[in-house]
């Protein structure tokens, strides 16, 4: 087989066999095709789309591109929850610990930032000393002893998934239906889910820019998951404003922490509680909806999610005093308001235009090896539905440099329409 036809049949809408695909993930994974070459061949599917056919032969080599975990000594109903990805989701960090805490267990491989959207192994990794480049047998005993475990894409999991993950947030192939389902099903089948919850995202700070788009990669994902024998919910989230109040990789960890303890932004409550009860329900220990929204919150009460999340932190490697008492983070050394130039309401806080300003911050990656700053982000004052007078603080960008600093703030500025309308809010647009 030669990658040459592949990328010339792809080129002109053909559909792929799932020998060819077969072939191609198999080769780029051992490096036998060039970046450049499946650059080629990913953009030739980004515009001309795949079948159904080859989105699930494309899903399932990735997911054997390496590992696959079978979990099944542990618990034959592993439950796995992904984001579309967003500016400001740190959900994960808030729900596993709460699922966890509940007797489920969890078994989480996460991914970086990947475009304007954060990843939550970036923000693991800004917990000093948390490590999410354990073995697979290390995952495997915390899942037994704890009940949870969060860790990157470092391990063999989905290498494939990987390297194509990189390659597309480089080529502007970041926003394709096809490619999306299966990275994200591709992992999840690697990592020996049978379960999985998806907070599909949509709005300007997501891949999906409307409802309609997000239906159409939820039932793909739903399919992939009929497919693949795993129970799948997709649960579609609003993405039109960031999530909670804080943006950056430790001012979210402290976002979650406080969460943890009972203090969560109203969006972030909707979609933390929506996403775990959606996720106990398919784990079938807790089978009432209703009843799960409800127990959500208890064990956040009591304090026991917040325990979970530090028994992971420690048992992880990580430094749990940051956890205990987030002000211990570094902070970045220039922190500037944004400043409100007319009274009015927040009409709308543009997510898509945050995550630009954030990576120009160093919040995320312009090119797939940059070195980001765990330091930096922002905080919101006021989000859509806020009154807003001359002269209060809108929000604060925590920067590297002076120069950073100024540019950020003229781009917040601009996400922000100040105007009259109180538009209401929805963070959970549909289930499916
Ligand atoms: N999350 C993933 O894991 N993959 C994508 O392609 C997009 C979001």
């Amino acid at each position: 087989m030669n990658i040459l036809d592949i990328i010339e049949k792809k080129k002109v809408a053909k559909e792929l066999s799932s020998e060819e695909i077969n072939y191609f993930i198999e080769a780029y994974t051992k490096n036998e095709i060039t970046d450049y070459q499946a650059a080629a061949l990913v953009m030739a599917i980004c515009i001309n789309g795949m079948t159904q056919d080859e989105i699930l032969a494309l899903t399932i080599a990735m997911a054997k591109s390496g590992d696959v975990l079978d979990l099944s000594d542990i618990s034959n109903n592993i439950v796995d929850k992904h984001s579309t990805g967003g500016v400001g989701d740190k959900i994960t960090l808030i729900v596993m610990p709460i699922i966890a805490a509940l007797g489920i267990p969890v078994a989480k491989m996460s991914g970086r930032g990947l475009g304007i959207t954060g990843g939550t192994a970036d923000k693991l990794e800004s917990i000093p000393g948390y490590n999410i480049n354990i073995s697979i047998d290390e995952f495997k005993e915390n899942i037994k002893d704890i009940g949870i475990s969060l860790i990157s894409q470092t391990l063999n999991l989905a290498p494939a998934d990987k390297k194509i993950y990189a390659l597309r947030d480089t080529i502007a192939c970041t926003n394709s239906t096809p490619l999306i389902a299966s990275s994200i099903m591709s992992k999840k089948i690697a990592a020996g889910a049978n379960a999985i919850v998806l907070d599909v995202t949509c709005g300007s700070g997501a891949f999906m820019p409307n409802k309609e788009q997000a239906k159409k990669l939820a039932s793909l994902m739903s399919k992939i998951g009929v497919w693949a024998n795993r129970k799948t919910v997709c649960v579609i989230t609003n993405m039109d404003e960031p999530l909670g109040f804080a943006v950056g990789n430790t001012l979210e960890v402290a976002e979650a922490v406080n969460a943890l303890k009972g203090k969560m932004p109203d969006d972030v409550k909707e979609v933390v509680v929506e996403l775990a009860a959606q996720m106990m329900y398919l784990s079938g220990k807790y089978p009432k909806l209703s009843e799960n929204r409800a127990k959500v919150m208890e064990v956040i009460e009591s304090g026991k999610a917040f325990e979970k999340f530090k028994e992971l932190v420690a048992r992880q490697g990580g430094d749990v005093s940051f956890i205990e008492d987030p002000s211990k983070f570094e902070k970045a050394p220039i922190i500037t308001p944004v400043i409100a130039e007319e009274d009015g309401v927040v009409e709308k806080l543009d997510a898509g235009m945050v995550g630009k300003a954030g990576l120009g911050l160093g919040m995320g990656r312009q090119n797939k090896d940059d070195e980001i700053d765990p330091r930096v982000g922002m905080i919101f004052n006021k989000k859509i539905g806020d009154d807003v007078k001359k002269g209060d603080v809108l929000a604060y960008v925590h920067a590297n440099t002076p120069e950073s600093a100024n540019n950020c703030v003229e781009e917040i500025k601009k996400a922000y329409v100040i105007g009259y309308r109180r538009i209401s809010k929805k963070n959970i647009i549909e289930i499916i």
